[in-house]
Order: C-alpha cells, then sequence, then structure tokens
C-alpha cells in the first residue's frame, strides 16, 4: 500500500483535523480513537510517513522506533490499563483490513477484551 499524504491521520497530524491527545514527542503522536471499540481505545501513530510495520522497522531510525514502543507503553500506563491488562494491536494492509494507510498502534483496554477483537 503507498503512503497517501492526505490520509486522516496525516491530516491530524498536520493539525487540519482536531483529535484528542494524549501524547506527543519529537517522533510520535497518541490520540483517542474517533470511534471507540473498547472502554479504552488509543491510537499511537509515528510522526514519520510509514505504512506498515514492515516500512516502519525498515526506514524509520532507531530514534522514532524506540519513540514508539516507549509511547505505547507510557499511553497504556497514563490511561490506566497497566494494573488489568490491555491488548495492542496493528492492522497492515488488505488482509488485516487497515483503513487508515499511516501505520498505528491500537490500545484496547478497559474491560475484559475477550481472546480477540472482530
Ligand atoms: P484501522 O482499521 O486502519 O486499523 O483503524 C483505523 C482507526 O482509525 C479506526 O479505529 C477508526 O475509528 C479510527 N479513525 C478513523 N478516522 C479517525 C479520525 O478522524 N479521528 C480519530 N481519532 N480516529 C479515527
Amino acid at each position: 500500500m503507498a503512503y497517501d499524504p492526505n490520509n486522516i491521520f496525516a491530516r491530524i497530524l498536520r493539525g487540519e483535523i482536531p483529535s484528542k491527545k494524549i501524547y506527543e514527542d519529537e517522533h510520535t503522536l497518541a490520540f483517542h480513537d474517533i470511534n471507540p471499540l473498547a472502554p479504552v481505545h488509543a491510537l499511537v501513530i509515528p510522526k514519520g510517513e510509514y505504512v506498515s510495520f514492515a516500512d516502519f522497522s525498515a526506514k524509520a531510525s532507531d530514534a522514532e522506533i524506540a519513540a514508539l514502543v516507549r509511547a505505547v507503553g507510557k499511553v497504556a500506563k497514563d490511561l490506566g490499563c497497566e494494573q488489568d491488562g490491555y491488548r495492542i494491536l496493528s492492522n497492515i494492509g488488505q488482509n488485516g483490513h487497515q483503513e487508515v494507510p499511516h501505520l498505528h498502534i491500537h490500545i484496547f483496554g478497559g474491560a475484559s477484551l475477550g481472546r480477540m477483537l472482530n
């Protein structure tokens, strides 16, 4: 999947569309999902233009990769998910039913989630 610079998360990063920000640093932004599928449903994205995890892991700097991983852990903790647990998930490409072609990590929590999310 090619990177579309007008995808919705690119527009959020440019400030063209509002989002409920949770965390931001030089390389990463985290915000609440607009259509939450759990009591906690956050999205963590790199600021760089990466579509997939393969794309990100091959092309991103070590600082960008570390920032994303650290942000996921921090956001999960700050949203109160650490004690009872949570799920992280990234939908990639057609088989993964990725809707937005900018890499994003979902964080689900705040309730028992069952074995998998459909
Ligand atoms: P995907 O299926 O690509 O993994 O998930 C995309 C996610 O982005 C969905 O959970 C959807 O609700 C969320 N989303 C789509 N548009 C917006 C938006 O404009 N703002 C926010 N905060 N989330 C969005």
